[in-house]
C-alpha cells in the first residue's frame, strides 16, 4: 500500500495502475471494523481499492468536536495495509481547501432535516460532507464509492449528489457494525466513558423496542416513536431527535409503510452518536391461499 498526500500523486498512482475497477472508500479515520467492512467489499468487488483518511474541518460547525476528533494514522495505515487496500490518501486540509478556496457542493432538500436541521448539525454539515465526497470523486474518479448504513442521511444525500451532477460511480451502502452488545461502531466511541457507554446501548435498544413495535403490528408513528422514547428515556438518554422518515426520500412518514427510517441522535456524556434502522411492516399472514393450495387441502 503506498500513502499520498496530494492529489497530484493520487493522480498519479491510479495513472500507473493497469487498468481495472476502482474501489473508493472515503474516511475520517480512526478506522474500526465498520470502516474495514468497507473496505473488504471494495477489495473484494475492485481491482484497485483507494481508502482516503481526512478529518474533514468543513463539516464541523464551530464548537463541534474537529479538534478532538480521534486521529491515529499509523494506526489507520496499518490497519488499510492489512484489508489490502492499495492506496492510502491523507491529504493536509490546505490540499484539500488551498488558500482561494470558494467553491461548495450544496445538496437540497434531504440535507435540511434530521443531521441536516439547524437545530442538531444544519445544511452547512452536509455542504462539508458532500463539498469533499464530490472532490474525492473527481480526484479518484473510482467505479465505486463505499458508504455506511450507519449515516443512512450521508449515503441518500450522497447518492442524490452523484445522480444530480452526472458523476458516473456507484454507491455502495453497507450495512452498518456493531459491536456484540449491539452499539453501533463509530469512532466517537472511543469518548465514551465505561458508564456512559453502558447508556449508548440505549440507543440501539431504542430501535429495537420500534422494531418490536412493528413486529407486533403498532405501525403508526405515535406507536413506534413512543416506543422507542421509553427506552431512551429509562435510560436517562434525551434524544436529540427520534424520527421516522420514508427511507428513500426522508420525507416525514406518518406511519411505517414500505421502507422506513426509524433514526435517532442523542448526546451520551459529552459524545454525540446517531443510529438508525430500517423498518418494514410485516407480510400479512392471513391472507387467503392461492386458490389451487386451498383446493389441496379440501382434498
Ligand atoms: P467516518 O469515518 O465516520 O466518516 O465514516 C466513514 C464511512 O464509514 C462512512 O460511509 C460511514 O457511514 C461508514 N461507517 C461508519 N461507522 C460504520 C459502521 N458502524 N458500520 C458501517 N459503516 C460505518
Amino acid at each position: 500500500m503506498i500513502t499520498v498526500r496530494t492529489k497530484g500523486d493520487l493522480r498519479g498512482v491510479l495513472r500507473d495502475r493497469r487498468g481495472g475497477t476502482v474501489g473508493l472508500v472515503p474516511t475520517m479515520g480512526a478506522l474500526h471494523e465498520g470502516h474495514l467492512s468497507l473496505l473488504r467489499r471494495a477489495r473484494e468487488e475492485c481491482d484497485t481499492v483507494v481508502v482516503s483518511v481526512f478529518v474533514n474541518p468543513a463539516q464541523f460547525r464551530p464548537g463541534e468536536d474537529l479538534s478532538t476528533y480521534p486521529r491515529d494514522e499509523e494506526r489507520d495505515t496499518r490497519l488499510a495495509e492489512d484489508e489490502g487496500a492499495d492506496v492510502l490518501y491523507a491529504p493536509t486540509a490546505e490540499e484539500v481547501y488551498p488558500p482561494g478556496f470558494a467553491t461548495m457542493v450544496e445538496v437540497g432538500g434531504l440535507t435540511e432535516v434530521l443531521e441536516g436541521d439547524p437545530a442538531h448539525r444544519g445544511p452547512e454539515h452536509f455542504r462539508g460532507v458532500t463539498t469533499v465526497v464530490a472532490k474525492l470523486l473527481i480526484t479518484v474518479g473510482p467505479d465505486v464509492a463505499y458508504f455506511g448504513q450507519k449515516d443512512a442521511q450521508q449515503a441518500l444525500v450522497v447518492e442524490r449528489l452523484v445522480r444530480d451532477l452526472d458523476i458516473p460511480v456507484r454507491i455502495a451502502t453497507l450495512p452498518t457494525v456493531r459491536d456484540p452488545d449491539g452499539l453501533a461502531l463509530s469512532s466517537r466511541n472511543a469518548h465514551l466513558a465505561p458508564q456512559d457507554r453502558e447508556r449508548a446501548l440505549a440507543l440501539r435498544r431504542a430501535l429495537a423496542a420500534g422494531e418490536q413495535a412493528v413486529a407486533e403490528g403498532e405501525l403508526t408513528a405515535p406507536q413506534v416513536l413512543s416506543r422507542a422514547a421509553s427506552v431512551l428515556h429509562s435510560a436517562g438518554v434525551e434524544p436529540e431527535y427520534l424520527e421516522l422518515r420514508s427511507a428513500r426520500d426522508l420525507a416525514p412518514a406518518d406511519r411505517v409503510n414500505g421502507a422506513t427510517l426509524l433514526a435517532v441522535a442523542a448526546r451520551v456524556g459529552r459524545t454525540r452518536l446517531i443510529d438508525n434502522t430500517v423498518l418494514r411492516a410485516p407480510e400479512p399472514t392471513d391472507r387467503p391461499a392461492p386458490a389451487a393450495a386451498r383446493e389441496e387441502h379440501a382434498r
